[in-house]
């Protein structure tokens, strides 16, 4: 029995939004909006919309002992996140500074902080958290030994999704792993490098010779496409009307590990995240965005 069915191991940052008529050049100061804050961070993103839907959910990350950091905690603890996993100090939570432009382009300069603080030896002495977890997820916004450590400490019947995002080169040993390795275009040419063929089915019949045991492109509102020794499948998306995609790809890594864990089949456990992150578009934010089971239900 596994006390969680989905852990993610992962980057919990605080957004820090200014909107602006025009983002400056060098040496240039522009006048912004009011200041907003949200929660974010890959990992604390797809905690929250995994708990959000019901899956019983831990996050094994590190925040500083700041305001950003409580901050984190709260929206994970009002989420049902179990955040025992959550470790304190060390470094400033990690934040990312971001600037809108009215036609929505965006500059963001991305601080670690604690993310890149997170460290193999904190993966060993919760040990005992990847064990207890069906599934366990990650990112690439920790450092990637921590990645490392954390496929080599999974419970042997468990099962790891990695979403290799910002994306680079990946160890064998990770890739091998994968069960599946989530990427959107722009990870699956990084990871592929020059080996990228035209097509998605060509970037799934690559990235599978890497090692994964499965593979899935995510490709915005065309849907994504499933790939594994059995073949590969395109998964429609739901049509809407898209508002903000912040946090689509989290929200569906999130929902597709949780069905797997449950048992569903690759094609209809992306299915369900597909419709998790069609939901998800049409409103605005990336944690706030995130539906209820009842709300996927009702798409
Ligand atoms: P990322 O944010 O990582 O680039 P995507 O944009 O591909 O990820 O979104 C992940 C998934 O969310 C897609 O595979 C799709 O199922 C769903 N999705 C994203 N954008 C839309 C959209 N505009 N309309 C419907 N579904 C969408």
């Amino acid at each position: 029995m596994y006390d969680y069915d989905l852990l993610v191991v992962g980057s919990a940052n605080a957004d820090l939004v200014i909107g602006v008529e025009r983002r400056p050049a060098a040496g240039e100061t522009v006048l912004g909006s009011d200041l907003v804050v949200h929660p974010g961070g890959k990992g604390a993103n797809q905690s929250v919309a995994a708990a959000r839907l019901g899956a019983r959910t831990a996050l094994l990350a590190r925040v500083g002992d700041d305001a950003h950091g409580r901050l984190l905690l709260d929206s994970q603890r009002a989420a049902g996140v179990d955040t025992a996993g959550v470790l304190v100090g060390g470094a400033p939570t990690g934040v990312a500074l971001i600037t809108v432009d009215p036609s929505g382009d965006n500059s963001i300069v991305v601080s670690p902080g604690a993310n890149g603080r997170l460290t193999p030896e904190d993966v060993r002495a919760d040990a005992d958290l990847v064990r207890a977890s069906r599934v366990v997820s990650a990112q690439l916004e920790i450092p990637l030994e921590t990645v490392v450590e954390t496929v080599r400490i999974l419970a042997p019947g468990s099962r790891f999704v990695l979403n290799p995002s910002p994306p680079r080169p990946l160890p064998a040993e990770v890739l091998a792993a994968c069960d599946p390795l989530i990427v959107n275009e722009h990870e699956a040419r990084v990871v592929l490098g020059d080996g990228a063929g035209p097509e998605p089915e060509d970037w799934a019949t690559a990235l599978l010779a890497l090692g994964p045991r499965s593979v899935v492109v995510t490709l915005g509102a065309r849907g994504a496409l499933v790939a594994d020794a059995d073949g590969a499948a395109r998964v429609p998306s739901v049509r809407v009307e898209t508002v903000d995609t912040t946090g689509a790809g989290d929200s569906f890594t999130a929902a597709l590990a949780w069905r797997l864990g449950l048992g569903e089949p690759l094609s209809v456990a992306a299915a369900y995240a597909a419709r998790v992150g069609a939901v998800a578009v049409t409103r605005p934010g990336a944690q706030e965005s995130f539906p209820t089971a009842e709300e996927v239900e009702s798409l």
